[in-house]
């Protein structure tokens, strides 16, 4: 066993463990290979909170892939998006007729994906849909279609594979549910 599945001790509890993950993302990696078959997949992975589940998942693809990265940053605390996105650093690629996928961590108000989703179609896109690692649908605020969802999640803060709390955390290789003196005390 390694140390990595020894529980971190701001960690109250995991919500999905290291080997659900692994099982999930091949299902999806297969099913996004069945749909987009004879296709190139242009990945545009939302930095940073989605780049641990995009490596994962585009190891999984059978079809041909451009990887690709975008960075937002969302203005306000760091638990509550206030809907205002700011491009960090813009794609490399030109996406214009390009079958895009658009790889996000977690969708919790949706504002975040409804900026990119807009942004992606202004660029004249071939196609667009959404492949997110988790889903928060309690705390939606915009209406967001995602075509493919890892896992469902209750409305709490969570945190590891990518996600991270105040920067802590993405290494985790399960995602957890952060103790709440974590969340009060720094
Ligand atoms: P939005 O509210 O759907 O716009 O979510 C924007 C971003 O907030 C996500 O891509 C995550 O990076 C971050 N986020 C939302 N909920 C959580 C969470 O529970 N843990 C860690 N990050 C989160």
């Amino acid at each position: 066993m390694s140390h990595t599945t020894d529980l971190h001790p701001d960690i109250e509890d995991v919500l999905i463990s290291a080997d659900q993950i692994r099982d999930r993302v091949r299902e999806l990696g297969e099913q996004i290979s069945r749909e987009y078959h004879g296709r190139e997949l242009h990945v545009v992975s939302v930095l940073r909170g989605a780049s641990i589940f995009t490596a994962d998942l585009i190891r999984e693809l059978t079809v041909p892939t451009v990887l690709d990265f975008i960075a937002v940053s969302s203005y306000g605390s760091n638990t509550r998006s206030t809907g205002v996105v700011r491009i960090l650093k813009d794609l490399n690629e030109n996406v214009e007729s390009a079958h895009v996928l658009l790889v996000e961590d977690i969708v919790d108000t949706g504002l975040t994906l409804n900026y990119l989703s807009n942004m992606l179609r202004d660029r004249k896109v071939g196609s667009l849909e959404v492949c997110a690692l988790l889903d928060k649908p309690e705390r939606r605020e915009v209406e967001t279609h995602t075509r493919y969802v890892g896992f469902t999640v209750p409305d709490a803060f969570v945190v590891g594979y990518g996600l991270d709390y105040n920067q802590r955390y993405r290494g985790l290789p399960y995602i957890g549910m952060l103790k709440p003196e974590v969340y009060g005390g720094r």
